[in-house]
């Protein structure tokens, strides 16, 4: 009995600095999205609920490079960054396009996609043809994203969502004259809501980066060796073809 007792204990002891070893956070990247901006990341797959897309391809290679393994944190897009500097994610990937301000808080990659706002709007809406043409209108738009900032030069009256899907089922209910949202999603979300159109506007570009603490500076270098290494063997050019249209 007392046998069993100590080897119960001994194994115990082992599992505890087995389990301490493989749960160490440097092994494991934590990626912080929001999926629900299609291709880029989006909920789906066999079982219903994976996360799957081009950004998250893009993180399980850079997970690979780094020796690490990738676990998908998906929260809220105004979020992302707090949690970023709380520490509970050590990247943010999710169609973040890299602006002055936020790269006063963290570190961004080097740009990996260029894209620019557009318009969705009810088919029968044809009171938009110019960036002028959106003062006043009622905009929808998703919460914290570069869509939001801008729209907010336009009009004061900007509704903010958690999503920017919530943001278009709004648009279907009539309960906004038009969203302004990133040009690849617009265009996924577009092909399920033929009642929609899209309208480019004179938009500046904007272009996505991975987002890391300002201290975690190795890795910013990694995901860099990471995303020119995916540019020149083909990998990158491969899921921009698999991801857009
Ligand atoms: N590119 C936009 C931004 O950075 C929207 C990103 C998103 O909604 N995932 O604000």
């Amino acid at each position: 009995m007392k046998k069993s007792v100590l080897f119960l204990g001994g194994l115990s002891l082992v599992s505890i600095l087995m389990l301490a070893g493989c749960s160490k956070p440097s092994d494991v990247l934590v990626v912080g999205t929001n999926a629900s901006f299609p291709p880029f990341e989006y909920v789906g797959g066999v079982s219903g609920d994976e996360i799957n897309g081009f950004d998250i391809d893009l993180a399980r290679q850079i997970a690979e490079d780094a020796g690490k393994t990738l676990k998908i944190e998906n929260m809220k897009f105004d979020s992302l960054i707090v949690a970023l500097n709380a520490g509970k994610i050590d990247v943010i990937a999710s169609g973040m396009t890299i602006t002055p301000d936020r790269q006063a808080s963290v570190n961004f990659s080097d740009p990996y996609y260029e894209a620019t706002q557009v318009v969705l709007m009810s088919k029968e809406n044809n009171s938009i043809h110019n960036v002028d043409d959106l003062t006043g209108k009622h905009i929808g738009v998703q919460l914290g994203s570069t869509g939001d900032i801008m729209a907010k030069n336009y009009s004061e009256d900007v509704t903010a969502f958690n999503t920017g899907f919530e943001a278009i089922m709004e648009l279907k209910n009539g309960k906004v004259d038009l969203v302004l949202f990133d040009s690849e999603p617009a265009a996924s979300f577009l092909d399920k809501n033929p009642e929609l159109k899209l309208i480019k506007l004179d938009f500046a570009p904007e272009f996505y980066g991975f987002a890391v603490a300002k201290e975690k500076v190795e890795l910013i270098k990694s995901i860099n060796n990471t995303l020119s290494t995916m540019k020149s063997n083909g990998q990158y050019e491969a899921l921009v073809n698999q991801y857009m249209k």
